[in-house]
């Protein structure tokens, strides 16, 4: 098993913004689906083919809860808790980080809506093309979440069984031997997050296949067959 150090905070993103948000010609893409289910594994392989940044509200709230920003404060106990993040706070980060210049084209989001009151806020903010739903069972879910580690460097995603780095120890990406494990991916965090899935961002399946833009993909597959039929999708 590969060498585990602390957590680390990602390096900062550029900060240099545009005059206004890019409402109308954005079109973006959302990774929808349960905790563990391979949305930033997913991400990771699409973001060349699709040329969208990704843009992962988890990861940002990690990134604020390192800092010590007021938004990491507030978040901190919802996530330890395996609880979602209130909605004032996400849309808020989400409105702030949309007008990076690198969004101008849209963006690729990953985990992000979870609610209604999310998704309603989004579509005032840029057009979602496609949602690609990537489907995994429950029951396959914890084995998941508690294998995940991730590169401390470039936040490359790996599985102790199911995805393990080549040489061990050493990232594939970026040869980083610096490696991390979320203080969230816990047998009991994980059973709270799934309930929050099922009762709060489910319903959005409905919300979004009304609108005739939602894509089912099989997630309990290999992660290169599942790329592949996401990138079907986004034809
Ligand atoms: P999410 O972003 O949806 O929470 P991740 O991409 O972080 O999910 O994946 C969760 C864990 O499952 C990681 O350890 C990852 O390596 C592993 N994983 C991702 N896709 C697959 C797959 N198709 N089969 C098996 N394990 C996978
Ligand atoms: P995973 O995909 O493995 O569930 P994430 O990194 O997406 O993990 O999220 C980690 C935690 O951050 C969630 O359990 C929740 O507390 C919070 N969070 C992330 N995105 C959102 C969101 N869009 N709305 C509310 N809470 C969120
Ligand atoms: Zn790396």
């Amino acid at each position: 098993m590969a060498t585990l150090r602390p957590s680390v905070a990602c390096p900062a993103r550029p900060t240099v913004k545009t005059e206004a948000l890019h409402a109308v010609n954005m079109e973006s893409i959302v990774l929808f689906g349960p905790p563990g289910a391979g949305k930033g594994t997913q991400a990771q392989r699409i973001m060349q083919s699709t040329g969208l940044p990704q843009v992962s509200t988890g990861d940002m709230l990690r990134a604020s809860v390192a800092a010590g920003t007021e938004t990491g404060m507030k978040a901190k106990k919802f996530m330890d808790a395996g609880q979602l993040v209130p909605d004032d706070v996400i849309i808020a980060l989400i409105r702030d980080r949309i007008q990076d210049a690198d969004a101008s084209n849209g963006v690729m989001f990953d985990g992000f809506p979870r609610t209604i009151p999310q998704a309603e806020a989004l579509a005032g903010i840029t057009n979602v093309s496609h949602v690609i739903a990537i489907e995994v069972p429950d029951e396959k879910i914890v084995e998941r979440i508690c294998g995940r580690y991730t590169c401390g460097n470039c936040g490359a995603v790996y599985h102790d069984t199911f995805n393990p780095t080549k040489t061990e120890g050493t990232c594939n990406s970026c040869g980083s031997s610096d490696f991390k494990r979320r203080a969230d991916d816990n047998a009991d965090t994980v059973m709270s997050r799934l309930s929050a899935y099922h009762e709060q961002t489910s319903p959005l399946a409905d919300w979004y296949d009304s609108k005739g833009i939602f894509h089912r993909i099989d997630g309990d597959r290999a992660i290169d067959e599942i790329s592949t039929d996401i990138l079907i999708a986004l034809e």
